[in-house]
């Protein structure tokens, strides 16, 4: 892969922050990458960016771009990138830290320029690279209704749960799809009523924002999911407002619980609303809280999932699953800030038969590569969120190639 020129610039994401976007020309055409941004973000997720900020971090790749270029780079499969990485890592030790945001967008820009060397699709250059068997899609996790740290809330209330979740399961994503639009306009209905006004606001992700109690909004989820013939999902993202002293102190209704309530309650709402999926239902550090609560609802598949705890790092993922703390796992990759080691999870989680879950962050991009990703690693499940067109470009994605292949 010939490399002509590549440039980094500042862009902003869809809640107008700031983020980092990459472009590189080569012989075959101008790729594009750019990197999401999460605000309930892990405790152990690497480091964005340079410590001196976004800005910084751009002028550092460029000057690596700078070298790369008029140069040939040999990509013919995702694990070439060690090649990539042995000179970044240099370059970081004369210049500094890129961080893991400025990486991964490095590392996918490459990915989708050596695709197009080869012809052919991301998603297949990494499917081809890993040798993952048979192709499958994914089902998609939409996120109908929301609370703590992406909502506002109504009238100075909000549910301290972060995601309420319709989870179809159905033959092709594109039924599943079109079934969850359907759900969360119906969802609007009952939002709005519960809530008592006219309108509604969406918030981060494109979910209903809402003043209703974490029951109160489970109950309605649990109308549109049986209307629909829907599984319901939670993302407790439970570390945002847990204590310092492992303590968790509800808002929405007033309730202090300690780890062991925490765990009781998250076991009581699983067998009350028939739960499929709750995400973080405890503290980042808590694995023997997890182990727990795996242990008491074990009988009943439902998921339980880590996401803050294992924060796609794989010594974390490997801690989990050999404690028994999680059946499933989030994957996002600029929580690590690299392709490859999210290489490194997804052949752990295969090994070990746990479920991934391919993830958007909270403040998102039009880069629809993780829909590319989700395919070629193989994942069971994608979470994209349901409305707004930083979301839609994903889903429409896999569409795209569930069109193509199937
Ligand atoms: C999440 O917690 O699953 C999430 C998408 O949030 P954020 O991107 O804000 O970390
Ligand atoms: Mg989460």
């Amino acid at each position: 892969m010939f490399i002509k020129k590549g440039l980094a610039r500042v862009i902003e994401n869809s809640r107008r922050e700031k983020t980092i976007e990459i472009s590189l020309k080569t012989l075959k055409g101008t790729f594009i990458a750019s990197a999401p941004s999460g605000k309930s973000k892990g405790k152990h997720e690497v480091a964005d960016y340079n410590e001196r900020g976004i800005v910084w971090s751009v002028k550092l790749i460029n000057q690596f771009l700078e070298k790369l270029t008029h140069k040939n780079l040999s990509i013919r499969r995702i694990q070439d990138l060690e090649i990539l990485d042995k000179s970044l890592h240099d370059f970081e030790h004369s210049f500094g830290k890129i961080g893991g945001n400025a990486r991964y967008t490095l590392e996918s820009v490459i990915l989708k320029a050596a695709a197009k060397e080869d012809r052919k699709e991301l998603w297949q250059f990494v499917h081809d690279s890993i040798g993952s068997g048979p192709v499958k899609m994914p089902m998609p996790v939409g996120n109908c209704i929301g609370g703590g740290l992406h909502s506002v809330g109504i009238k100075g209330k909000k549910p301290d749960f972060q995601e309420f979740l319709l989870i179809p399961n159905e033959k092709r994503f594109s039924t599943a799809v079109t079934k969850n639009i359907h759900a969360q306009n119906y969802a609007k209905k009952l939002v709005r009523r519960k809530n008592k006004v006219l309108f509604l606001k969406r918030n981060d992700e494109g979910a209903w924002n809402t003043g209703t109690t974490n029951e109160e909004t489970l109950d309605i989820l649990k109308e549109v999911a049986d209307k629909f013939n829907l599984r319901i999902g939670l993302d407790v993202a439970s570390s945002s407002f847990c204590n310092s002293q492992g303590y968790y102190p509800y808002k929405n209704k007033e309730l202090f619980r300690d780890r062991l309530e925490q765990v009781e309650y998250m076991k009581n709402l699983i067998e009350k609303y028939n739960l499929f999926y709750v995400e973080d239902p405890l503290n980042e550090e808590d694995f023997s809280g997890f182990k727990e609560l795996l242990a008491q609802v074990s009988g009943k598949k439902t998921l339980i999932a880590g996401d803050d705890l294992t924060t796609t790092n794989l010594k974390r993922v490997e801690r989990a699953v050999k404690a028994n703390s999680i059946n499933a796992v989030i994957i996002k990759p600029n929580q690590i800030g690299s392709l490859l080691e999210v290489m490194k999870v997804v052949d752990f989680c295969k090994k070990n038969k746990i479920k991934m879950i391919f993830s958007h962050r909270s403040g998102e991009t039009m880069d629809n590569a993780i829909a590319d990703y989700a395919i070629g690693f193989g994942a069971d499940f994608i979470k994209t969120g349901i409305y707004g067109p930083e979301r839609l470009v994903k889903l429409r994605r896999i569409m795209q190639i569930e069109k193509e292949i199937f």
